[in-house]
């Protein structure tokens, strides 16, 4: 790994940033349903996710009442400090990770409300509902990652209100996209 003065992007990255690219146009905001994109190389994972706020939070709106800021808070603490897919073994540890909400505070989060505006114009006749995301980006170091083709994400039982989990990935041993149903956890790496 080079040691460098700016952020170090791992090779993967080039391949997730080509995921990405493939599945933005399939990518819809649809309450209950959440992405989850990897990209594995050795012993790194890079990962993105990506979910409608309300399935995190309960809400879209920006927060006001001290419970709605507490829930934020909660939220985005848990997906940053835990990584969002593991081996059996739980051997994955987090390198870097990043959260992107619109309405984060001023504790290091991104804030990020371009992309959503076009959103709120379309749903203006909605009231007070205008739609928002909540987009996660981990690189995860798991060292027995090579060993098994079974991994296990806890985003589901953390977010109940996730009733799809739509996963791609991406590695060594090919590629491939597969939905996790309510109460699974546990995906093999079929191609
Ligand atoms: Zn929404």
């Amino acid at each position: 790994m080079p040691s460098t003065s700016t952020r170090i992007l791992p090779l993967p990255v080039l391949l997730l940033s080509a995921l990405t690219a493939s599945a933005e146009n399939l990518t819809a905001h649809q309450h209950g349903q959440a992405e989850l994109q990897l990209a594995m190389a050795g012993q790194s994972v890079e990962l993105m996710a990506m979910s409608p706020a309300h399935n995190l939070l309960g809400f879209e709106h920006e927060p006001r009442t001290k419970a709605e800021h507490e829930a934020v808070e909660a939220a985005l603490a848990w997906l940053t400090e835990t990584p969002l897919i593991n081996t059996l073994s739980g051997s994955c540890g987090i390198q870097t990770s990043e959260v992107h909400y619109a309405y984060a505070g001023d504790d290091g989060h991104d804030a990020h409300h371009g992309e959503h505006e076009h959103q709120e114009h379309e749903h203006h006749n909605s009231g007070e509902i205008s739609h928002n995301d909540i987009e996660v980006f981990q690189t995860l170091n798991c060292p027995d990652l090579a060993s098994g083709s079974q991994l296990v994400t806890s985003l589901g039982e953390q977010f109940p209100a996730i009733e799809h989990l739509d996963i791609e990935w991406a590695g060594p041993k090919g590629q491939g996209a597969l939905r996790l149903e309510p109460g699974i956890t546990e995906f093999s790496l079929k191609p």
